[in-house]
């Protein structure tokens, strides 16, 4: 067992990084009988629990200590616990609603389970694309047509909160910066992970590389399936719509030409 002193030093000396993994850690361990005392850490570190004063309940609080620091990696889901008790109760009166019956035992875990795949699937609204972008541009005087292409999308339409997936193709000509090349798929990410409509997706992912990384051009072509068009209304399971949008030199015939003979060819 680790003294509360003890506790507030360890919290105060780990990185960040760890913090929130030790946040994680009481996220996932705190019931509901116990969640109401739970207050702010007075040791001033952000959004700590002083799990401390409670240290019948936590009689793995050495146990996590040695994860810690023995693990070389670990990648691990954090919910904020209020928002998803909220939106679980919510998606339990909607099962019930339809005619379900949310006790049975295929769907006991189901309200919870919704509510972290809707909070997965929107998490972008907390992720800022600039930083992500920002976080890895590079001086270079590389200034020939950079194509990231087949870059797989999964979003949510914000008509009817279904699914719509395809493929991005993003270009872009850089003018004294390149970018890390994870990081385009990522800003992508970031506004796919939100109530979109694929016109406007397209549109925030381009003027986001345009405004951040003021490249000599950049091109986005999205081609997408809407699962609202298949799964109800019309009903069809064969078309895919195609939206595109063209800064700076990609404004240019010649160069936009390039770009499209480029993504459509197989190079493997
Ligand atoms: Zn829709």
């Amino acid at each position: 067992m680790v003294a509360p002193c003890d506790f507030v030093t360890l919290c105060e000396s780990l990185p960040r990084r760890q913090v929130g993994l030790w946040n994680n850690f009481l996220t996932g361990i705190m019931t509901e009988k116990i969640r109401g005392v739970l207050q702010t850490c007075p040791s001033g570190v952000r959004g700590l629990t002083p799990f401390f004063l409670f240290s019948d309940l936590c009689p793995t609080l050495a146990d996590y200590i040695q994860i810690i620091k023995m693990s070389p990696y670990r990648n691990l889901e954090e919910y904020n616990i209020e928002i998803t008790n909220e939106i679980k109760d919510r998606f339990s009166k909607i099962i019930d609603e339809i005619g379900e019956d949310v006790t049975r035992e295929g769907l006991t875990k189901t309200p919870e389970r919704a509510a972290k795949a809707m909070l997965f699937l929107t998490q972008g609204y907390k992720q800022d694309p600039v930083e992500i972008l920002k976080g890895a541009m590079f001086k270079e005087d590389y200034d020939d047509m950079v194509i990231i292409k087949d870059i797989e999308i999964y979003s949510l339409c914000e008509h009817h909160m279904l699914p719509f997936f395809g493929k991005a193709h993003v270009a872009y000509i850089p003018n004294g910066h390149i970018v890390g090349l994870s990081k385009i798929p990522r800003v992508i990410d970031v506004f796919a992970r939100r109530l979109q409509v694929q016109e406007r997706l397209t549109h925030d992912i381009l003027e986001c590389i345009n405004n951040t990384l003021k490249p000599k051009g950049v091109a986005v072509v999205i081609e997408a399936a809407h699962m609202c068009m298949m799964m109800r209304g019309v009903q069809k399971q064969n078309s895919v719509t195609t939206t595109s949008g063209f800064r700076g030199q990609f404004e240019k015939i010649e160069t936009r030409n390039e770009f499209l003979k480029l993504i459509s060819s197989n190079l493997s």
